[in-house]
This record gives C-alpha cells, structure tokens and sequence, in this order.
C-alpha cells in the first residue's frame, strides 16, 4: 500500500544541461513530481552542471522552461556549479581519513585491466593507483591530464537497500565495481561526490530516477557513510527506450518537448502520452499534469522499459 501523506517528503529533478529534455527526461520527472506531491511533499529543482565537455550553453535554461510548460513546479533551485565549496569540503573530510586517492588511469586502461568482460558503463577497477601518487598535483604532473579521485572501497563491503520501486538491491562493491571514481576535478566538484553531498544537504527523503543508476546507488550509499551522511529512500523508474531496447536518443526520432512545443503539440497531449504508458490515461486522452495526482500510483507503471514506437510519434503528429 502506498503511503497517504508525508509532509516531511522532500524529492528532487537533477536534470544534467547535456542537450535538450525529451519523452525519457520528462517521463521520469513526472513520475519523482507526482509522487513528491501527492504525498504532500516538497521538490528541490537541482541543476547537475558540473559535466563540461558534456554540458551544452543554454540548456539548463530550456530544460526549466520545458518543465515549466509542461506543468512542473518546484519549491527551491540550486545549480551545482555554485556549489562546488562543499564538494571540496566533503573530498578534504575523504583525503584526511585517507579514503581517496588520484587515479591516472584512462577509460581504456580500466577496460584492458577487466578480468571478465564487463557491459554496460560500469567498469570494475582493480586499484592500479592505490597508493601511488601523494597528491592529485603529482598525479597531474605525470599523465598530463587530469586525474580522477576514486574512493578506497574496504574489502568484501556488501551494500543492500528496498528500493521502493525496483525492490531489494545487494551488491559488493569491491567485487563489482572496486574502487569507484568521485569526481574529475581536482577540488570534487563530480557527479557521485556532488550527488551524495547535494542529497543530503538538501534534505532529500527520496530519489526518484531512472533505473540506470541502480547500480551506481550503492556506491552512492558507501559515500554516504563514509562522510556521515543519512541515506535517502530510493526509487529506480524503468526508463524509456526506442524500437532497439536502447535508451532514448536521437536516432530515434525528435522526441525533444521544444520540438512539440515548436510544432504546436499541447502539453497536456505530452503528459497524457507519458501518463498513459504509466497506467493513468486512456489511449489518446490529454491530461495536465496536476490532473494526474488523484490517479497516480506507482503501482500501475510497468517493470519493464517504456517503449517507444514509430506508432507513437505518427500518432505525435496528428496530436492538435
Ligand atoms: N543528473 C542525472 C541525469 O540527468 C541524474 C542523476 C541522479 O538522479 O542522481 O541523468
């Protein structure tokens, strides 16, 4: 059953400004917004900017306005960039208890050191680094480019949590992923360092996101403990994809929402698109997302990914 009311409920969007918000982005963040609000909860609006040969100028403004027009509303904002004094207070706390070191390696390096053939993003590292350099400076100094700071994961440390959506997660980290990179940047600013310390100085109870980062979550939580930080609930949503079973891009057609704002698509036909493979509409209906809360349950989203299909966009362009 799920829970009536938690006024306590403090949920968050973490877009990343890495190109456009389309169909996946925004399936997602309806899913952590309804649920953030039919608890009677809070939502932090969290820009993840700290990606920079990724992060496209100008695409933190469009994805907000996107989510402003398809009905999204959110209590506070932070963007990452602005933030970076904790991630380096939270990477000195990790460098005095000897918990991180530089690491030289390159994506190839790692991919070459695997003992058994590794799929997906996540690469196990066998610590080729651990105890090799006194300071990332001297790391720097021998490569020639920057180094990345990785955590010392103590052997055989199995992490286990309920994921509120994806059910019981157990993993070893040492044997799955081994010592994990925090962040490519000398002073932490990083996804998984900024993550954790976001999360928790944010007050966040629940992350709700897209499945593709159940693995990296108990990373996450060693994080957590190792800085002294609470652990949030957490709730992984199966993500969309095209005809291929392959995460949704741009060879999949423009499912970009400026492309239906663009071509005079309504928002509520995108949310009804969105909240129909979710079990809330009918085929077709238009529903503005606030008229989903009375409807909406976890319970009726599918386990597996949300696909979609050529029908969909024909059907996108005959949308009024
Ligand atoms: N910023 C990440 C993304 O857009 C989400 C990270 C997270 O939810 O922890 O994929």
């Amino acid at each position: 059953m799920e829970e009536v009311l938690d006024k306590t409920y403090v949920g968050r969007l973490a877009p990343s400004p890495t190109g456009a918000l389309h169909l996946g982005n925004v399936r997602t963040f309806m899913i952590a917004w309804l649920r953030a609000r039919s608890l009677g909860g809070r939502i932090v609006m969290r820009m993840e900017d700290l990606d920079h040969p990724k992060d496209k100028p100008g695409a933190a403004k469009a994805a907000l306005e996107d989510l402003r027009w398809l009905g999204f509303d959110w209590d506070e904002e932070y963007v990452q960039s602005e933030r970076k004094k904790l991630y380096s207070q939270a990477l000195t706390k990790l460098a005095t208890d000897g918990l991180v070191y530089p690491c030289v390696c390159s994506r190839k390096d790692v991919e070459l050191a695997q003992s058994a053939p590794h799929s997906g993003e996540q690469l196990y590292y066998p610590g080729t680094c651990r105890g090799r350099f006194a300071t990332w400076r001297e790391a720097l100094a021998f490569s020639g480019r920057a180094p990345c700071w990785r955590f010392r994961v103590p052997d055989g440390e199995t992490v286990a949590f309920d994921d509120v959506f994806a059910g019981r997660v157990e993993q070893c980290v040492s044997k799955s992923l081994g010592d994990f990179p925090l962040a490519r940047d000398e002073f932490g600013a990083g996804y998984t360092l900024a993550v954790v310390v976001d999360d928790a100085a944010m007050g966040v109870t629940e992350v709700v996101r897209g499945d593709d980062l159940v693995s990296a979550t108990p990373a996450q939580i060693l994080l957590q403990r190792a800085l002294g930080l609470p652990t949030p609930r957490y709730c992984h949503v199966p993500l969309v994809v095209g005809p291929d079973g392959r995460r949704l891009a741009k060879r999949h057609g423009d499912t970009r929402v400026s492309a239906y704002r663009e071509s005079g698509v309504d928002a509520k036909a995108v949310i009804g698109l969105l909240a129909e493979s979710c079990g809330w509409a009918e085929k077709g209906e238009p529903v503005a997302l606030e008229d989903l809360l009375p409807r909406f349950s976890l319970g009726t989203i599918p386990h597996s990914p949300f696909v979609v299909t050529n029908d969909l966009a024909a059907r996108r362009a005959q949308v009024p």
